[in-house]
């Protein structure tokens, strides 16, 4: 590997990955790298692109929140420039980072030259294996010193999973976050972001935009005391910067950056061959046949039985994800699916889409009809049935199955975007 490859243009591209340097307790990543990269610009460096927003396994063990890393390009005039970056991003990642929280453990990752070839192609394998699977850090270690990718980990140091995963991650589908930061006084007060405008804007943005809005309700804002006012998710840069002219605030916006991002795009799904083969804290496109009439459990839950040839599973639709429990809970034994979403630690697997591919016939038995049109009373047990109105009697006493009318129509159906997860693709983008 040439650590000091030049580009076409004569500059020298600097990837840069950082992960794992906020808390619950306040912070993001994102933030951190906004101003750096607000920095960096401010010093004369050349940043190329906009920076990188990619989410990794949403199952994996030490995420705080949404499991999200970032990474951005520089593209700088000599290898004093790059070491320069390098020293001013390093100290600002152990300034911004909570290190004080025992869970932070951060990690920053430089790549010198120009992605290309077996160094891009094992670093996208490695950043997929990322989002779907979980990764030791050792593995990491070993790759990023195989391809020259220099690392640095503070404390434990988990962060340069994520990081390199970053830097790496194909995007061949993706859309645009707009991050707009409150000012530092402001965290864990009240958002003061204008809901009717947000109305108004998703009216005149989407489908450009998504996820503006659920069940009518504002959905831009966090519920979290992080910095971040509020986000708007789009297909485009553009689209989301005319959103934002239309949002309106009375609290001030520190700063705004917009990422590039792997959110809503299916990238954590693999395709199951079956039920049997599918694994826990991973994703997946999965079809089966539903075994049993769903149940509703403590906290409203919605559970059912998923089977195919070669085994079967758990689906539920968890309360958060609202009215798609309606649609969970008239499912019926001998529905097929195709069930997208993910097997959490207990082996359950938590519905985030379902394509309902055909609707089995289900049946009730009633009283049998009498001659004269009217449904027949029981005669008493054992002793047949009898028509209220004309008297006539039989001696039988079996029912009559009947075919009962589904209300649920094929197609498919998703959760609300406040259940959504980062990843996942809404209906609205296409399947
Ligand atoms: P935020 O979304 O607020 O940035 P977060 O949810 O991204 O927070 P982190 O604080 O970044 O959470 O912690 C996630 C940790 O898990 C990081 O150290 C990251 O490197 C690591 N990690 C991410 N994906 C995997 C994975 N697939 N296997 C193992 N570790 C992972």
């Amino acid at each position: 590997m040439n650590n000091f490859e030049i580009d076409n243009s004569g500059l020298y591209p600097l990837y840069v990955g950082m992960d794992d340097t906020d808390s619950v307790s306040g912070m993001c990543t994102t933030y951190i790298c906004s101003v750096i990269l607000d920095r960096l610009k401010d010093c004369g460096f050349k940043v190329d692109g906009p920076p990188r927003l990619i989410r990794l396994n949403p199952f994996a063990p030490h995420k705080t929140r949404g499991n999200g890393a970032v990474s951005f390009k520089l593209v700088l005039k000599s290898k004093k420039e790059i070491e320069k970056a390098k020293k001013l991003i390093l100290r600002m990642v152990q300034e911004l980072a909570v290190m004080e929280d025992p869970k932070t453990n951060p990690g920053l990752v430089f790549y010198e030259g120009n992605m290309q070839g077996e160094t891009k192609s094992e670093l996208h394998d490695y950043a997929l294996k990322t989002i779907r699977t979980i990764i030791k850090k050792e593995e990491t270690e070993k790759l990023a010193e195989r391809l020259g990718i220099e690392f640095f980990g503070f404390k434990k140091g988990r962060g340069i999973i994520g990081a390199m995963a970053a830097i790496g991650c194909p995007l061949d589908d993706a859309t645009y976050e707009l991050l707009a930061y409150r000012d530092p006084a402001n965290y864990g007060k009240k958002r003061k972001v204008d809901p009717e405008s947000v109305r108004v804007m998703n009216r005149q943005t989407y489908p450009d935009t998504f996820d503006n809005l659920d069940d009518g309700y504002m959905a831009i804002t966090p519920h979290t005391p992080c910095p971040v006012l509020y986000g708007i998710r789009g297909e485009t840069t553009g689209a989301v910067l005319e959103a934002q002219k239309m949002v309106k605030v009375s609290e001030p916006i520190e700063r705004s950056q917009v990422f590039l991002t792997n959110q809503h795009t299916d990238q954590h799904l693999q395709v199951a061959e079956n039920i049997s083969q599918m694994e826990k804290l991973q994703c997946y496109i999965v079809k089966g046949m539903v075994n049993d009439f769903p149940v509703v459990i403590e906290g409203g839950h919605v559970i059912f039985t998923l089977n195919d040839g070669s085994g079967s599973v758990e689906c539920a639709a968890y309360e958060p994800t609202k009215d798609f429990r309606n649609v969970v809970r008239q499912l019926a034994p001998g529905d097929r699916l195709l069930v997208y979403g993910g097997i959490g630690r207990k082996g359950t697997l938590n519905m985030e889409k379902i394509e309902l591919i055909t609707l089995a016939p289900v049946y009730e038995y009633v009283n049998p009809l009498c001659e004269c049109g009217r449904r027949m009373k029981s005669a008493g047990a054992a002793k047949g049935y009898k028509c209220p109105r004309c008297g006539n009697k039989i001696r039988s006493d079996s029912k009559e199955k009947v075919e009962i009318e589904r209300k649920l129509r094929t197609g498919f159906y998703e959760v609300p975007p406040s259940a959504r997860r980062h990843l996942s693709k809404p209906l609205v983008r296409g399947i």
